[in-house]
């Protein structure tokens, strides 16, 4: 999925020689310190961010540098921020139902049929005519990766979803994430969630300095990781 994949920004090399491959329906969960690149690498994979070199592939199609192409393949890829951002003048419904209506065209009554079922498959349909400040942040959050889902994305990105949530709602934020996995989406979860890399993930990517240090199973990570700058990290996190 990804090739060799580098991005300066200016003289900081912030990747550097990204090989990465996503199967259909895996899980790859990225761990690693804070400035290591993961944001950064998932910002790339969906141009939002351009690279400096290598190849991003999407089911096996490079992602194009830009134009129409671009557009297409990036609705391929549903992104969800630490952030949620949402639309804040639009409701939670608005939101769901923007991108089919405007990017797949989607008619409207339908985009709202389709929006209201993920929104009750993430337990928020009865928030669907709020605003998001009406929400809680685990409530936002499941609204934002409704509105990712809404694209039928291929692969799912979430970039340290639960990180900014007050510890009782990461769970429900998380179980919604498991679910996902458990159908078969295939997801690239930045996070340092243990439990959901233990239940749901098939990989764990460990990346430090702008490189992949260590790729390993969940379980062998966290109990016998095999590079240093791993077993490091993990003694500074567990
Ligand atoms: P992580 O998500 O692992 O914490 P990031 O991808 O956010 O890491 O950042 C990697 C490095 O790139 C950091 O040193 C960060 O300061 C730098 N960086 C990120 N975004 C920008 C930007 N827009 N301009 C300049 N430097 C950036
Ligand atoms: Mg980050």
């Amino acid at each position: 999925m990804l090739e060799k994949v580098n991005k300066h920004f200016g003289d900081l090399h912030v990747l550097k020689d990204i090989d990465l491959t996503v199967d259909r329906g895996e899980v790859v969960v990225v761990i690693g310190p804070s400035g290591g690149g993961k944001s950064t690498l998932c910002r790339s994979i969906n141009r939002l961010e351009p690279i400096d070199g290598g190849t991003i592939l999407v089911d096996g199609t490079p992602l194009p540098a830009e134009g129409k192409a671009l557009a297409r393949l990036r609705a391929d890829v549903g992104m969800v921020f630490q952030s949620f951002n949402l639309f804040a003048h639009k409701t939670i419904l608005q939101n769901v139902t923007l991108g089919p209506i405007k990017v797949r065209k989607v008619p409207k009554a339908k985009a709202e049929e389709e929006a209201m079922a993920l929104l009750d498959r993430v337990g928020i349909a009865n928030q669907a005519s709020k605003y998001p400040a009406q929400l809680s942040g685990g409530q936002q959050q499941r609204a934002a990766i409704a509105r990712a889902l809404a694209m039928h994305p291929k692969v799912m990105l979430f970039d340290e979803p639960t990180s900014a949530l007050d510890p009782e709602m990461v769970k429900e934020v998380l179980d919604v994430m498991t679910g996902l996995a458990g159908e078969g989406m295939t997801m690239i979860v930045v996070t340092h969630e243990m439990g959901f890399a233990r239940r749901a993930a098939q990989k764990v990517v460990f990346m430090a300095d702008g490189q992949i240090v260590e790729v390993n199973t969940p379980d062998e990570f966290f109990t016998n990781a095999q590079t240093d700058r791993a077993k490091d990290f993990l003694s500074k996190i567990l």
